[in-house]
Formats: structure tokens, sequence, C-alpha cells
């Protein structure tokens, strides 16, 4: 830190993205990247737009904006598209959370949560998963404060229903809730359909995922015209151009190839399925996933151990050094070569590769 870092920040301790290293190559599980590339349709719109990077974007991205809202059936007024989801959720904390509306979000979910509050001096309340690790929705519904939920939940993978969420925003009318939907697309329920009903309501998604899009950056959120509204008055107080033209053009295309998508997330769930039940048969406990990544343990090996073991032997998966889930390991779902590749380095950590 240098001697003019201002004490709002001095104490602040950022986010800690997955590993992307660059020195060696391995097959990488760590940070629920796509395994598969983006659709034809994409790499020729990025590449036709390069020719006009002389200019700026347009700063309300009224093209991808448009497409949005035509894809999920809502207006363009309803959605706001963002440089990746994280900018988005960030521009939700300062919107919806101040000393007298805390954030509530699980103890155990998306790390960045409690970064943008310490980042923006929002008080947060951590409330605990049950005991096999799911959100409990009656246990938000007494305290007050804006919730964030990531749904399905990052890095357990388990989801709640359209159902259960809509109990929540009918129950709590008075407050905002954000419902992060980065892994929706890979079996969980979207409450996109909601946002029409309710105004207290966010939905926020990502094109990291299931559109293969993580190296672009580009995240939306849905909400009433109103929420849109306080948002883009912060967008447009941090970074006008906030998505750039390649990013937008991808965007465009990637909605109109959503068959692509579809199928590419198809192939995901065979080999979650796939995976699942072969770390079971190794001993492993494995939540039912319904995003693109497992979280699995065994009283066989620490989280930590084989973490380490598989790095060892070029597989990159997370561990997060973390109370209550130190013992686990969360692994991104790629193609079925890779996870092949996956049990079979475990099997030899185990040493059951002679069975
Ligand atoms: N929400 C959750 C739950 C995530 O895991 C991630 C990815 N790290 C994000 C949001 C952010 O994704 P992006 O900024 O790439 O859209």
């Amino acid at each position: 830190m240098s001697r003019f870092f201002s004490e709002r920040y001095a104490a602040l301790i950022p986010y800690t993205p997955g590993e992307q290293p660059q020195e060696r190559k391995y097959i990488k599980l760590n940070t629920n990247e796509s395994p598969f590339p983006p659709s034809p349709g994409v790499t020729a719109a990025v590449e036709e737009e390069t020719k006009r990077l002389q200019l700026y974007s347009d700063p309300e991205s009224k093209a991808v904006t448009c497409a949005l809202a035509e894809h999920y059936h809502l207006k363009s007024n309803q959605i706001l598209v963002g440089n990746g989801s994280d900018e988005l959720l960030n521009f939700a904390f300062m919107a919806y959370c101040d000393e007298t509306h805390p954030a509530l979000f699980a103890d155990i979910t998306y790390g960045f949560y409690s970064v943008f509050c310490e980042l923006n001096r929002i008080p947060y309340i951590e409330i605990p998963l049950t005991d096999d690790l799911k959100i409990e929705p009656a246990d938000y519904l007494n305290r007050d404060g804006t919730v964030f939920i990531a749904n399905p939940n990052a890095p357990t993978g388990l989801a709640l229903s359209k159902g259960n969420i809509e109990d929540m925003l009918k129950a709590r009318p008075d407050r905002v809730h954000v419902i992060d939907e980065a892994y929706v697309d890979f079996g969980a329920e979207s409450v996109l359909p909601l946002v029409d009903r309710y105004e207290n309501l966010l939905v926020v998604q990502t094109f990291s995922k299931s559109r293969s899009m993580a190296g672009a950056r580009l995240g939306f959120a849905a909400g009433s015209d109103a929420l849109i509204h306080d948002l883009n008055t912060l967008k447009y107080s941090t970074n006008p151009y906030n998505v750039n033209r390649m990013t937008s053009a991808a965007g465009v295309a990637a909605l109109r190839e959503n068959a692509y998508y579809r199928e590419k997330a198809g192939i995901i769930m065979e080999n979650r399925s796939w995976t699942t039940a072969q770390l079971r048969k190794l001993g492993f406990e494995v939540t039912d996933s319904a995003s693109n990544f497992l979280f699995a343990r065994t009283d066989r090996i620490s989280g930590g151990e084989l973490y380490r073991s598989l790095k060892e032997r070029g597989i990159l998966v997370r561990h997060f050094e973390k109370p209550k889930i130190d013992d686990y390991v969360r692994i991104t779902v790629g193609t079925k070569e890779q996870m092949e590749a996956l049990i079979c380095e475990t099997k030899i950590i185990l040493g059951d590769d002679a069975v």
C-alpha cells in the first residue's frame, strides 16, 4: 500500500478471483467457465465490430438491450446491461443498501457480496445455510434488509424453486430482493417471468457461463423500470460506456444463436450427472447441483489436499479456505474428456486406480 492510499480503503480485502494460470496448460475446472467456444456468429460479430473501434460504444447499449428484451419477453426499460454481472451487483448493493438497509445474504455464497459491502461501507448480515447447505427462506423473513440470493447458490450449486422466491417477494413487499441467476441455465428455474409482477424483484444474469462469454464481460439486470432507472443513475455516475462495442455485438449474436447454447448447456448437464455418479462411487458426498459445477467432499482426503494433488497432476479445481466448506472442492463441469481425466486422476490420488 502506498502512503497515499485513502484510509477509507486501507482495510479492504479485495475479492480473490480463481487462478488464471498463464505459465502451464491445465485442465481448468476452477472458475466455472464454459469448456465450449462461443458460437460462430459471435466470433464474426466481434471481428466486424473491431472496424468501428474509433467510436465510443452506445451508452444505452440499445441493440443488445432490445435483443434481451425480446428474448425474455420484457420491455427494454426493464433491462440494464453491464460489464459482467459483477458490475450490476455492485450497483445493486450501492442502490439498495445503506446504514439502515443492511444486506442479507447466506454465510456460504458468492464471495464478492461481502466485498461489495466492505467497499461501499454497507453493513451486512450473513445468514447460515442449513446443515445440508441449503438456503432456508424462512430465515430471511423476519430480518430487515435487502436480500441477495445466488440461485443456484455458489459454491453449493443448490437452487430454490421459483415458488420459494415468489413467496419471499410476497411476504416482504417492502424490500428489494436481488436474485443472482449466474448459473440458472443449467437446470434451475428463473424468476425473470416474475419481473412484471413484483416491483421488489431485481434479477441479475450473465453471459459468462452458459453463453461462453466470460472473457467478453456481459451481464444484465432485469426489474421494474423504476429499479432499472436507479441502476442507470449509478451507471451514468460511474462509467457511461460500460459495455464495449465488441461485447454488445457478441451479446446480440449469442441471443440469435440461442440453440447452440441450449445444446451446450444440455451436454454440461449430462456430464454433471455422469461425474456426480462417478464421484459418489468413489465415496464423495456431492450436492445435487443445478449449476455448471459440483461441490464435493469425502472423508478419504481433505479438500485442500485434493485440490493440491489435482493441481500437481494438471487439473485445477477451486478450494475455499473457509470454515464449514474447507473440506470441499468445487469442480467446474467441463467436457466429457475433461471429466474422465478428473475421475481418473482422483482415483490415482485416492489409490483406487488398481481396482
Ligand atoms: N454471480 C455469481 C454467483 C458468480 O459465481 C459469478 C462469477 N464469478 C458472478 C456473479 C459474476 O459473473 P460475471 O461478472 O462474469 O458476469
